[in-house]
């Protein structure tokens, strides 16, 4: 894990919040590479759930929502945790912090940190939920959150895009954004953070249709994760039990995955039942209703919802990805990204620094940049080149020699297999697009 975190703070894929300041705690920010791989995992869901689907739409719902929403969705009155304080240290901890001695509150209690005894107070509960205030007064009646989820502003639309699209149900809504927790425990990098953004598809049906909905979308997103390229010995579905139910939820799987600190999840797929459009009906006053074209039913909808975070989607494709290998002698790292989401599809190099070579790369550089990102390096021997480019995922790598000049032809080699094929100039960028 250790080696996954340095990787990804030197070459630039990821890099912690106002680092210069000391960090904040849990939340980061994506470095050059970084955003291009999460952009890429991002339009791969987009279009396997959106553009290559008739039955679900795309939607971009604001942060900031009416307060109202979080009342309804039981956000406010049920989203938190039991935490206790030290008086002694003035850290903070989940009252079932497995390393807390003892009950919190009682005299024989041992704080984690300090060590002290009977400092910890009793267990009090704790909103997960972001507060600030809008408009220029600083009261209760101006206080808003930030959501803690996307799925509400999916709800809360349900309407505007089922009579805009003219859906019928069953049909889904997707959406990818920002979303906020105040976790007290977060960590393991980019595994639980303050600051996430979510991938969510929350998908409406007949009630009495959600389970056999459900289980087809529990396989449908199994099989999505493997193409991915991501290890199937390594992904699992976990049911939830009846103590790890969300307060909506009829029935929850989580698709778990083997990270370096154990399986943990990786997706959410939940019957969300008809809570939530019930919710908003009561407390809005609005029918959030379906009318069947055909028998005339009018139902509440019930929810199928796909919940999968980018980053820990990012932190899997990276740690899924990472291998160290001796190569010709020598040793190296690869990041064996899936083509489809490397940052880089190809470096170019050329072999030396003369004889018109690095003219010539620099040309097919510009020719193979408008179709996809390419990077031109010439500094160093070609190995070392080549071995920055394994480390950042790049799955080729072109390199211009003394027999380009004559017979227009290059080496492209393969960053797993060590394969060179020559390939003929006016055919490398077909070349390249059919491996992508
Ligand atoms: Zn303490």
């Amino acid at each position: 894990m250790e080696k996954l975190v340095s990787l990804a703070k030197r070459r630039g894929f990821v890099f912690q919040s106002s680092e210069i300041y000391g960090g904040l705690g849990s939340v980061w920010d994506y470095g050059p590479l970084g955003v291009e791989l999460k952009k890429n995992l991002i339009e791969r869901w987009w279009r396997s759930m959106v553009h290559e689907r008739e039955d679900i739409e795309g939607i971009d719902s604001a942060i900031l929502m009416h307060a109202r929403v979080w009342e309804a969705s039981e956000h406010v009155s049920s989203f938190t945790d039991p935490l206790v304080d030290c008086k002694q240290c003035k850290n903070r901890f989940r009252a079932d912090d497995e390393s807390i001695k003892g009950t919190p509150g009682e005299e024989d209690a041992q704080c984690p940190v300090c060590g002290s005894k009977g400092t910890l107070t009793a267990p009090r509960m704790f909103n997960l939920m972001f507060k600030t205030f809008m408009g220029p007064v600083e009261e209760d009646a101006s206080q808003i959150y930030l959501r803690p989820e996307t799925a509400q502003g999916t709800y809360v639309n349900f309407l505007n895009v089922m009579q805009s699209s003219r859906q019928k149900i069953p049909f889904g809504i997707a959406q990818v954004g920002k979303a906020f927790r105040n976790e007290i425990t977060p960590g393991n990098f980019i595994f639980l953070t303050r600051e996430f953004e979510q991938m969510e598809m929350q998908y409406f049906v007949k009630p009495g249709d959600d389970e056999e909905w459900f289980e087809y979308w529990h396989a449908e997103r199994m099989k999505w994760h493997k193409e991915l390229g991501i290890d199937g010995n390594k992904l699992r579905y976990h049911p939830h039990g009846e103590g790890e139910l969300a307060h909506y939820a009829k029935r929850a799987e989580d698709i778990q995955y083997e990270f370096p600190f154990g399986w943990q999840e990786l997706e959410g797929v939940h019957n969300r039942t008809d809570f939530d459009l019930s919710r908003h009906q009561e407390f809005s006053g609005k029918k959030l209703q379906y009318v069947d074209t055909v028998s005339k039913d009018r139902f509440t909808p019930y929810v199928v919802e796909t919940a999968l975070g980018v980053g820990r989607l990012f932190l899997v494709v990276m740690a899924d990805a990472y291998r160290e290998e001796a190569v010709e002698g020598e040793s190296r790292v690869v990041l064996g990204l899936h083509p489809s989401i490397a940052p880089i599809k190809a470096g170019i190099f050329p072999l030396v620094k003369k004889d018109g070579m690095p003219e010539l790369a620099r040309s097919i550089r510009d020719d193979l940049r408008k179709r996809f990102p390419v990077f031109y390096d010439e500094g160093g021997s070609i190995g070392r080149r080549y071995r920055r480019q394994d480390e950042a995922g790049t799955p080729f790598g072109v390199t211009v020699d003394g027999q380009t000049t004559q017979d227009q032809t290059v080496t492209v080699r393969d960053r797993d297999t060590l394969h060179q094929d020559r390939v003929s100039l006016d055919k490398l960028a077909e070349y390249l697009t059919e491996r992508l």
